[in-house]
């Protein structure tokens, strides 16, 4: 019985092999290694695939956040509604420049609920950042109509966003700023950290240039307070070649989606993520995230079976996290979806066949069980 693991790293590698390579000779050998060509080259290409006027690579997606949250003027008290099913990450960024993340419940599509936003706001919020959880867009339309009223920013945490739409516009784009993740198993990985900062507004996005190199200017002098939080050149020409084999990955991803939904769908036990074509929502599958009757002994059923699966964060919503004592009102929604919620098998190396057996596994388990 051969093993199907949940994600597949070397794959990463293996897949566009010659190209890395080639890319890593030729960058090595010219020797420009940090804020190099190849970084402003993909900077322009990424901005233009998701049409915004800026893309500044930085890190990783974490840095990114902060990065954001800072030139867009968020600073020390200042309240944050995030949604307490997101990585550790979005509230951390929120944490290292002094801001206060408020977790709020999620809806039924996993994401954010606007009207737990809503009765989540004080006279201290200053910002809705909104987590494109899932290669999926939430309700951008409710978030800003919120913000609109209540004088709040709009941000994304599009970390697990890249490619998905809403209403043709891409994740990261709808918000003031919104960020991206490159860390490896994300859906544009590349070999280490990496994240970028997308923005319409020029302004912000010049804050952010500088703040990323020690508040260096464009003629070198240093006018502002900044950290190091570069993108490396290297990882920017990794992440070109990624970029240009994009479109295909989604493709991909999304008849993988197809393939779980189409086997599993007329199970009563299983309830499928929205989508990949749900109304305005162009959904890219980050992560395959089901509902699922008696998870854990699924989980188990399908761990002997040599299936790999996880529960996102390990389990860990933001309410659960002790140690930053994170602020939140009732979760309800939440709660009830991290009894059930398990990620399957999905990433670029999975055949048609591995999915098939996940499925046919799923499907005995259920039949055992009743
Ligand atoms: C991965 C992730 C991040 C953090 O990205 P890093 O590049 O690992 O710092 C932030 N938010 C969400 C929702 C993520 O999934």
């Amino acid at each position: 019985m051969t093993e199907i693991g949940f994600f597949d790293y070397p794959a990463l590698y293996r897949r566009f092999r010659q190209d890395f390579d080639q890319t890593f000779r030729d960058v090595c050998a010219r020797g420009h290694f940090i804020l190099g060509p190849d970084l402003e080259t993909f900077e322009q290409e990424l901005a233009a695939r998701l049409g915004v006027h800026h893309a500044i690579g930085v890190a990783d997606g974490t840095n990114a956040i902060a990065l954001g949250l800072r030139a867009a003027g968020v600073g020390p008290g200042d309240e944050i509604i995030m949604s307490a099913h997101t990585y550790v990450a979005t509230a951390n960024a929120a944490l290292l420049i002094g801001a206060v993340p408020v977790a709020v419940d999620i809806g039924r599509d996993g994401l954010i609920s606007p009207a737990a936003a809503e009765a989540a706001v004080t006279g201290k919020t200053r910002a809705i950042l909104a987590t494109q959880l899932n290669g999926r867009v939430g309700d951008m339309e409710a978030l800003s109509d919120l913000c609109r009223r209540f004088g709040l920013q709009l941000f994304e945490d599009a970390a697990q966003g890249m490619g998905a739409r809403l209403n043709g516009r891409a994740a990261g784009t709808i918000g003031r700023f919104g960020t991206l993740s490159f860390y490896p198993a994300k859906s544009m990985g590349c070999f280490g950290d990496g994240g970028a900062v997308l923005t319409n507004d020029s302004a912000l996005a010049e804050r952010v240039r500088q703040a990323r190199d020690h508040g260096r200017d464009a003629d070198g002098t240093f006018v502002s307070q900044g950290t190091n939080c570069r993108l490396d050149n290297l990882q920017a020409a990794f992440l070109r070649i990624r970029l240009r084999n994009f479109d295909q990955d989604v493709e991909r991803r999304r008849a993988l989606a197809a393939r779980y939904v189409e086997g599993l769908r007329d199970l009563d036990q299983v309830a499928c993520p929205p989508g990949p074509d749900d109304g305005a929502h162009f959904d890219v599958y980050q992560n395959f995230e089901a509902l699922f009757d008696r998870r854990d002994a699924l989980q188990d059923h399908l761990a002997q079976r040599g299936i790999g699966t996880a529960i996102q964060w390990g389990g860990q919503t933001l309410d659960k996290i002790a140690a930053l004592g994170i602020r939140h009102g009732a979760l309800p929604e939440t709660t009830d979806y991290f009894r059930r919620c398990l990620m399957l098998p999905m990433h670029m190396a999975l055949t048609d066949q591995q999915v098939d057996r996940v499925i046919s596994e799923i499907r005995a388990f259920y039949r055992g069980a009743s």
